[in-house]
This record gives structure tokens, sequence and C-alpha cells, in this order.
């Protein structure tokens, strides 16, 4: 083995031999942190895996594209796979392992369970994707469970994931703490997303406007603007502004219970959903006090 193999993650695929790992790991008493994601890792991933590192004994990052998140018709089949190029990134960290279980080992034949967290899944992207959340929260419970975090990191990026996943952890008594994450954006103020790789070049640029429209929700509040309407609409002349864009909701909310609010009152959090061509892309910005 060269030292460079050496550094790298050790890679689990089988759920039985990563809790046999974290097993003993957790009689050493060390504090392991979890970052849950479905691969095709950029510099917002990675971000969460240094803050694990930092913070914790072991990091263990899952690399999973979870079949039940997905509707029939969703992206499932495209999304990118990349799993070597993943192990390299990672050893550059020195990420401690990569669990990267087959779908057969997550779901065998005769799975039966699931989880389905109320209230704050209602809306967003619940609305336009009725069984995304239910998927994701079966399939955080089961890394939770297998990997027994002490701590999981996820990014602001998902600002409704966040709050479905704490709600979970809340009601359901998971000792698991839940660390979320600014969002990491390109130079130009993308934010990074496996999914920005579906964009052509002129898409790329048009959707220039999801975080242009977010920072001018943003100008507007500072100024005094408290009329959620007056913020939909300049937010909406600015995505408009590309030609192959079509908004799937604009929403000012309240941070935890996403609540919409129709004026603007302590901190609020400002949701998009934008399609841009036939790539689906969110972000969010929080605006606090
Ligand atoms: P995904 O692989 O898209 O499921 O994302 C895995 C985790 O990475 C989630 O917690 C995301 O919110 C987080 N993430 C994705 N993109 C970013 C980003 N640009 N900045 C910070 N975190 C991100």
């Amino acid at each position: 083995m060269s030292a460079n193999e050496e550094l790298k993650p050790y890679l689990i695929t089988d759920p039985r031999e990563m809790s046999r790992r974290v097993d003993e790991l957790r009689r050493q008493g060390k504090r392991i942190g979890l970052v849950p994601t479905m691969g095709a890792l950029h510099l917002g991933h990675l971000s969460l895996a240094i803050a694990s590192k930092n913070e914790c004994d072991v990091t263990i990052v899952s690399d999973f594209v979870n079949p039940t998140q997905f509707a029939p018709g969703e992206d499932y089949d495209k999304y990118p796979r990349t799993l070597d190029a993943d192990i390299d990134l990672l050893s550059k960290i020195e990420t401690d392992f990569i669990f990267a279980p087959k779908p057969s080992d997550m779901y065998p034949r005769g799975f039966d369970a699931t989880v389905h967290v109320g209230g704050v899944t209602g809306l967003l992207e619940g609305s336009f994707r009725p069984t995304h959340f239910d998927g994701v929260a079966l399939v955080v419970l089961k890394l939770f469970n297998i990997t027994r975090a002490d701590v999981a990191y996820f990014g602001q990026k998902d600002y409704q994931q966040v709050q479905v996943v704490k709600k979970m952890v809340a009601d359901l008594n998971v000792p698991t703490e839940i660390d979320m994450r600014p969002i990491i954006r390109e130079r130009d103020g993308l934010a990074m997303s496996s999914r920005n790789q579906y964009l052509s070049d002129d898409e790329r640029r048009q959707a220039l406007v999801l975080n242009q429209a977010l920072e001018e929700a943003k100008r507007l509040i500072s100024e005094g603007e408290r009329e959620s309407s007056v913020i939909y609409d300049a937010m909406r002349a600015i995505i408009e502004s590309a030609p192959s864009a079509k908004i799937d909701y604009m929403h000012i909310g309240d941070p935890t219970s996403l609540r919409e609010m129709e004026r603007v009152c302590g901190n609020v959090v400002v949701l998009l959903a934008v399609r841009i061509g036939a790539t689906r892309l969110i972000d969010n910005i929080l605006i606090e006090k």
C-alpha cells in the first residue's frame, strides 16, 4: 500500500460492518460525526466534513443516492454517481470513513417501514414533492441508527430538510445533535449543488437570478421594507429576467415553523425554488435582526 492510499477514507458498504466499527469506536469514547450526502461531492459537502473533523474524533461521510426520496419521473436514474472522485476528495481532508451502501442493503426485499414527519413537511418542497421528506426522514433515521452519530452536519442549502430532521429527532427522542452549516457558493453567488452540472452554459448564467433575488430581498428588508408582497414582486422581476426561469415558489417564512409571513417581523428565512429549463434549483437566505 502506498502512503497515498493509507490516507484514503476507509470505504464501508455493508451497514452491519459500519455499525460494528462504530461500536468499537464508541467503546473507546470517540465522538462520532456524520455527514449524510448523496455523493457527487463539492465544496459544500466538504465544508460539512471539515466541520465534523474539527469537532469530532471520527468523521463518517455517507454517500448514498437514496431511492426513497425520489418520486417516479424525478432524476434518480440520472443523478451523478462519482464514488471514486468522492473518495479522492475526502482523502484530501483525511476523512475517516465513507459509508456507501447499496440500495438493496438499505432497503432489502420485504422492507416495510416508513417515517413521516408532519407539520413542516406540508409546504414548499413538500407541496411540489409530496413523498420527498418521508424518504429523507427514513434514510436519515437509518443512517443515525447505523452510525450512532453524536452529531450530524447538514447544509443550510436544504433549509427545509434541516427543519424536518430537527423535528424528527425532537419528536422521536433521537440522541443525535443536528448542526446546520452555511451555504457554500460559487464566486458568482450560485449555491453549489450536485444538480448544477445539469445546466448548460447559458442556463448556468441564468441560474444566478436565484441568489440575486435573495440578495435583493435582504437589501429591501435592511432598508425597512416589511410587506412580503413588495419583496416578492422585486424578486419575481429579477427571476423572470432569465428567459428559462420558472418559479415554483418564493416564500418568506418563520425560520423554524416556516409559516409564511405577510409582513416581515423579526428573523425570517426567504426560500426559493426555480426551474431553469429542466433543472430545478433551490436556494435560501436567513435574514436575522
Ligand atoms: P446532497 O448530497 O445534495 O443530499 O447534500 C448533502 C448535504 O450537503 C446536505 O446537508 C446539503 O444541505 C449539504 N449541501 C449541499 N450543497 C451545499 C452547499 N452549497 N453548501 C453547504 N451545504 C451544502
